[in-house]
């Protein structure tokens, strides 16, 4: 092999093809999620020296002392909202604006909502300059959900909170899905799927999970 042949894990093919076989061996298997995660570059969400990390399934740091959520996870909790093309989505917990990514490519619009008003610029900017048109952020205190655009098909909660906040519940559609992490700390917390009936709510724990707490209040940035 000549000296100058390109390194196999600088290969953006082969870097995708390892990504997505990631995801499939930890049953994401979706065909609409694996797609969609195909085509939005994880790479485009990490900055600084992080950024070479992209493609491994880990959290990484973000701005604002954050994280952007493992791809796995992403990739299962997508899965477990089961967005249909027609659904308006809504998002707690914008973070980098790669699970809203995600999610535009599956609904039909997305709402998404974060503390820090630095993250929702950033991803606004980001969501502009990657042609993601079908994509809302607000700077908002998103344990009150966002009640002008209510009620929304499927909730999807990246942060945790002790107990699914009320006012998500009540802004979740009859036949609606929300997926969001609940827990008493930091350490040990479930990733949990809230189905809303006609008469009331249907719960389903799916694994467990780590994600940063639901903080109330907007930040001071
Ligand atoms: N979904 C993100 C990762 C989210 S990390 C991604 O794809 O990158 C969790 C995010 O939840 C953080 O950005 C944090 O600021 C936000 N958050 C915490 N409490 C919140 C609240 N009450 N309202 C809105 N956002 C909140």
């Amino acid at each position: 092999m000549s000296p100058s042949a390109p390194d196999h894990e600088d290969d953006p093919a082969e870097r995708k093809m390892r990504f997505l076989f990631t995801l499939r061996s930890h049953g994401v298997t979706d065909g609409r999620v694996l797609t969609a995660m195909e085509r939005i570059d994880r790479g485009r969400f990490v900055t600084g020296i992080f950024s070479a990390r992209a493609y491994e399934d880990m959290p990484l740091p973000i701005s604002c002392g954050q994280t952007i959520s493992q791809p796995s996870v992403v990739g299962l909790m997508t899965q477990a909202l089961n967005v249909q093309p027609r659904d308006v989505v809504l998002e707690v917990g914008t973070g980098s604006g790669y699970q809203a990514a995600i999610l535009g490519q599956l609904a039909r619009r997305v709402y998404t909502v974060d503390r820090h008003r630095r993250l929702v610029r950033e991803a606004v900017e980001l969501f502009t300059t990657l042609g993601l048109t079908n994509i809302t952020a607000v700077a908002r205190d998103g344990s009150f959900g966002l009640p002008e655009q209510a009620p929304f098909d499927r909730i999807i909660v990246t942060a945790a909170a002790e107990d699914p906040p009320s006012p998500l519940l009540q802004q979740l559609k009859p036949g609606g899905i929300m997926v969001l992490p609940v827990g008493q700390s930091d350490t040990v917390q479930s990733l949990i799927k809230v189905t809303r009936t006609e008469t009331g709510f249907d719960y389903d724990e799916l694994r467990p999970v780590r994600f940063v707490p639901l903080v109330e209040g907007l930040a001071s940035d």
